[in-house]
């Protein structure tokens, strides 16, 4: 199983194209056609990571944080901890990978996994992303309409939310003339033919368009297959910001405090108050999410939990909402066990081994 292997499996989940713009996600340093011996996950790379996957002989680190996020504009191995790891993994021909904003942004990413840590019901998206479609649409012979339509849901077509295999189907004639250099499937060339045909359209992300037109146009039996490829501004259930959802019981607040302290392992955590009776609605947004707090207003959420919350964003809270700073990396380490459970089964027949780092990247400590 080479490295780039369980790249494409890890964005077929959180595909790169889903990531904020200025994100760098993806291969940060190494060999993406290297064999893989083994996988460490971690928050972020810090040299006690590169040391645990040299000691126990793994050679693929995937990381949320991007290890590259700045521009370099030296690699000095004797001075800079970010050099001495480069080349600690050069070295030692371990290849390190990043999935960062693409795994925030992706159902069952680190928000969804932040909500089933505190157990929360009716688990959905704070705020979907919108504007990530094409409609594709591709007229078909009537006789090849069931084979085309595989060929779409294969490529990734056709998924609204919990549904897969969604396409719509109209009957109508379709009709073409081929000229002197055509080799028309069905008829003769120069002859005007019509043909009883499917319009047959179905839901596409936009990352996906390019390998679907390109699978299409190989199943199709026309030797111009007519496709039209329609940007929509739908709502993508698929992919959002932050996660909403409800306590199986409403909590008082003194009590729905202890609960989080010790589902989401806090040693502390800072908080604005609000005039909260009982707490049963709840938002999250794993990492630095402040932003999110318009949606979580407009959804009536009683508390927002997020990170990397600033002295004027708690007073912009105005008191009309419970809003939780639980820290970074307590909000995000969550998702290491879905990603480790996902990639165990993506590699189950392999013998790959497959590891948490086994300390804590936290840079963040607590004085009592
Ligand atoms: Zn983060």
């Amino acid at each position: 199983m080479q490295c780039k292997e369980i790249f494409k499996f890890i964005e077929n989940w959180a595909p790169k194209a889903a990531a904020w713009p200025k994100d760098n996600p993806g291969l940060q340093v190494g060999y993406s056609d290297n064999n893989v011996s083994g996988v460490l996950l971690c928050l972020e790379v810090t040299p006690k990571v590169v040391e645990e996957a040299i000691k126990k002989k793994l050679n693929l680190i995937i990381s949320h944080h991007p290890f590259l996020f700045r521009p370099l504009s030296k690699i000095d191995i004797r001075q800079d901890q970010q050099a001495k790891i480069i080349e600690s993994l050069i070295k030692n021909e371990i290849t390190l990978y990043s999935a960062h904003t693409n795994l925030d942004f992706t159902k069952d990413g680190v928000s969804f996994q932040l909500a089933k840590k505190l157990e929360l019901n009716n688990i959905q998206f704070l705020q979907y992303s919108e504007s990530n479609q094409c409609k594709i649409i591709v007229f078909v012979p009537e006789t090849d309409v069931e084979r085309i339509s595989e060929v779409l849901f294969e490529s990734g077509c056709g998924n609204i939310g919990e549904y897969s295999g969604c396409s719509f189907r109209t009957s109508g004639i379709g009709t073409f003339k081929g000229s002197e250099l055509s080799s028309p499937v069905i008829g003769e060339k120069g002859k005007l033919e019509t043909v009883k045909e499917i319009k047959l359209e179905a839901l596409a992300d936009k990352w996906r368009v390019n390998e679907v037109i390109a699978r299409l146009v190989k199943a199709h039996p026309y030797e111009e297959p007519a496709i039209d490829i329609i940007p929509v501004n739908n709502y993508n259930k698929s992919f959002g910001v932050g996660t909403i959802g409800e306590l199986a019981s409403p909590m008082t607040k003194n009590d729905f405090f202890r609960y989080v302290t010790e589902k989401l392992n806090l040693k502390n955590f800072r908080y604005a108050d609000a005039e909260v009776n009982e707490v049963k609605k709840v938002a999250l947004c794993g990492g630095s999410g402040f932003e999110v707090l318009p949606y979580a207003l407009k959804q009536k959420a009683d508390v927002l939990i997020t990170a990397d919350v600033k002295y004027h964003n708690f007073l912009d809270t105005n008191g009309c909402i419970l809003l939780i700073d639980a820290g970074h990396y307590e909000t995000e380490i969550v998702v290491l066990d879905e990603v480790e459970k996902r990639i165990k089964d993506f590699l189950k027949d392999d013998k790959i081994s497959v590891f948490k780092f086994s300390g804590s990247t936290n840079p963040i400590n607590y004085y009592r």
